[in-house]
């Protein structure tokens, strides 16, 4: 019992609220979000949702009766501003104080912002919330010509989405391919190759110099070697930054992403952090990580609770991803940077096939494209900790998914 206060009511907040009272936690719980709504999922926003095949409703993690049925005490549009550690309260921007026994702090990120002249130019847009993502489904209507900043899964999903509302869209990546920070090259090439099919121009290893605008609103993106791509609708999308400064401004360790332990636990044991904002050990990447995914902000948060409620041990789940650019999905299991080989299994040019990532002999994880029950295999055989050769994994008819029971 006691009073468990969540700062976040997004994924990892409101799921730490549902696995506290599916634990049989019987204290009091608030939960504190400063968006307007009832709590949300942010992939739809993307992809279903904006596209128009899903709506406010579909989108939801839980309708108003969760709420009420496990007396979870929902403050919408009430933003935590400051945590005092010694008399375990929090501050909310309206002046309240909510005394806590545990604090949970799952704040999320935010859009890093394109650092050039005209990024505040009105018809450049990020997409991180419900508000953005509403903006954009209407820009999708109403312009002709979109660039997207960064060729991340956001970027990614968000040009599949406008192509297919008809637009015409220019992809500009810095770096020289798609989704560098996440895949393996050979991945990349494929979704280049299939962004490039779907009639997206996909403009690499080109860095933006300027948004040019005219009357306030953006007309084009001037590039590094001088040349502009005309825009009605400018997308950015080059990464988030994580929601650290109530955590830093609380004197909590801080290192691009609230510091905790191998419990989720921050410098403060009474304070614990979870999701797009925290940085923990992963027993997978061997070092701290900060992971931005559904994966992590759900078990984190069902780790949390089951700590809150009974002894949950080190928190080791295996990581896992997934984005839907067009009709392709791609899932990724396990933390596949410092590999330094690659098998593939299954056949490129039908779109389904698995990259299998390798340090020496050591599995690190597998990208699968249209290949959604070996990814399934992977995630069991990573938490396991099986051993599977490379030999192994190239071959079609050794079974992946009997191995993996
Ligand atoms: P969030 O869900 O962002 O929730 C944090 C909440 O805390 C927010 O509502 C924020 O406004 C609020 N907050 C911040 N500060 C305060 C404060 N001081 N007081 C009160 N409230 C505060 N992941 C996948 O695995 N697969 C996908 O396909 C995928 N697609 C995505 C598409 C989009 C467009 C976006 C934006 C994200 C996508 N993600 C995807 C990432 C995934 O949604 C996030 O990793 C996940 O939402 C993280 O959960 P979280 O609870 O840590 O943060």
């Amino acid at each position: 019992s006691g009073t468990v206060v969540i700062a976040g009511g997004g994924q990892a907040g409101l799921q730490t609220a549902a696995s506290l009272r599916q634990n049989g936690f019987s204290g009091r719980i608030v939960l504190a979000g400063d968006e307007p709504g009832l709590p949300y999922q942010r992939p739809p926003l993307s992809k279903v949702y904006l596209t128009g095949q899903a709506g406010t409703d579909g989108i939801r993690l839980r309708g108003e009766d969760f709420f009420t049925d496990n007396a979870v005490e929902l403050l919408r549009g009430e933003r935590i501003v400051a945590i005092d550690r010694e008399r375990r309260t929090v501050e909310t921007a309206s002046g309240t104080g909510i005394e806590y026994d545990d604090l949970v702090l799952a704040l999320g990120s935010r859009n890093r912002e394109l650092p050039v002249p005209g990024a505040d130019l009105d018809s450049v847009a990020g997409l991180r919330t419900v508000a953005d993502a509403d903006l954009l489904r209407e820009a999708l209507g109403s312009v002709r010509r979109v660039v997207v900043v960064g060729g991340g899964f956001i970027g990614l999903e968000f040009a599949a989405a406008a192509t297919d509302a008809g637009l015409s869209v220019t992809v500009v990546e810095a770096l020289p391919r798609v989704m560098s920070r996440v895949v393996t090259e050979r991945t990349s090439e494929f979704f280049t190759g299939v962004h490039r099919s779907l009639g997206v121009r996909v403009v690499l290893g080109a860095g933006v110099r300027r948004i040019v605008g005219e009357n306030g609103a953006a007309t084009g993106v001037e590039l590094d070697d001088g040349s502009v791509v005309p825009a009605d609708l400018v997308v950015v999308g080059i990464g988030v930054r994580p929601n650290v400064e109530l955590a830093e401004e609380a004197g909590l360790a801080v290192d691009d992403g609230i510091v905790v332990d191998g419990s989720l636990r921050t410098s403060d044991p009474n304070i614990f952090a979870i999701g797009d904002c925290a940085r923990f050990p992963s027993p997978h990447a061997g070092r701290p990580v900060r992971l931005e995914s559904v994966q992590n902000a759900v078990d984190q948060a069902r780790h949390v609770a089951a700590g809150l409620t009974g002894d949950a041990g080190a928190y080791d789940a295996v990581p896992w991803f997934w984005t839907d650019q067009g009709k392709v999905k791609l899932q990724i299991a396990g933390l596949t940077d410092g590999h330094d080989r690659t098998v593939v299994r299954g056949d490129q040019s039908e779109g389904k096939f698995s990259v299998f990532c390798y340090r020496g002999d050591e599995l690190l994880g597998a990208e699968s494209i249209g290949r959604a029950t070996e990814h399934m295999a992977v995630r069991r055989i990573l938490t396991a900790g099986a051993p599977l050769s490379p030999e192994q994994a190239a071959d079609v008819d050794f079974d992946l998914k009997g191995y993996s029971k």
